[in-house]
């Protein structure tokens, strides 16, 4: 199976795949984290192309396509193979959130990412889509003690209104309502243990069925 957790910044993301996998151990079932950018060294070095410089430092047409060959090689060489043999994969983020930011945040036509996906990636698409779903005020607050400890450069937060993190949540919600792949919406607020709590009985539910 291939699941996904996406979500604006802050929303809880790399806390739950960590404890998804935790819950998927205890089926006994042996699954792995990844995470987008980056998954792979060619993807992780990518993601420090984009990550640690000011957001306009790209053209959004040229993170679009960084994003996408992150993507590449993270299918290649990390999704397909653990699939292949049995594995799970919980990936933090996948093309969901390059709709999202690329897409709903910075312009780009949805269509556009969706064709350049089917054309370098091909037709791979988690099996569960699970959205940890936020205000972004609150997930603002959130990021600035997150989980990973790498060095983000501020500038990519501060010039990044509210209305931008708005748009990014509304997109995660838009493409939950299309049924073309399978998400689940979680509500992402209240304590943790709670939103761990929605997040296991929602993956229960599905795996299930
Ligand atoms: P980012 O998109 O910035 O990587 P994320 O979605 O991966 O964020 P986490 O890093 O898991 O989110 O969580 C962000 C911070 O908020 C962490 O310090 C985490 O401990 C805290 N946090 C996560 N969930 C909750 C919660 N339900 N209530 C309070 N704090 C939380
Ligand atoms: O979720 P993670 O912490 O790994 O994301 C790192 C940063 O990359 C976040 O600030 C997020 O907003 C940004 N990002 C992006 N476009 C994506 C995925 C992540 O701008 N497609
Ligand atoms: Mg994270």
């Amino acid at each position: 199976g291939f699941l996904s957790l996406e979500g604006i910044d802050g929303s809880g993301k790399t806390g739950i795949v960590r404890a998804l996998v935790e819950h998927l151990r205890d089926q006994g079932l042996d699954g792995v984290t990844t995470r987008e950018p980056g998954g792979t060294p060619q993807g992780e070095a990518i993601r420090s192309l984009i990550l640690s410089g000011a957001d306009d430092v790209w053209d959004p047409h040229s993170e679009l396509l960084l994003m996408t060959a992150a993507r590449v090689e993270h299918v290649r060489r990390v999704i397909l193979p653990a699939l292949r043999s049995g594995q799970f994969v919980v990936s933090d983020r996948y093309v969901g959130s390059t709709i999202a930011y690329q897409g709903a945040g910075r312009g780009m036509s949805e269509r556009l990412i969706r064709n350049l996906h089917a054309s370098v990636v091909g037709d791979v698409w988690p099996d569960l889509t699970i959205v940890l779903d936020l205000d972004p005020e609150i997930g603002l607050q959130r990021s600035r003690r997150r989980l990973s400890d790498e060095v983000i450069d501020e500038g990519r937060f501060e010039t990044l209104d509210l209305a931008f993190h708005r748009r990014i949540r509304q997109s995660f919600l838009d493409q939950a309502a299309d049924a073309r792949h399978r998400h689940i919406v979680v509500d992402a607020s209240g304590p943790l243990d709670e939103v761990r709590a929605r997040v296991m009985s929602a993956f229960d539910a599905w795996a299930l069925a």
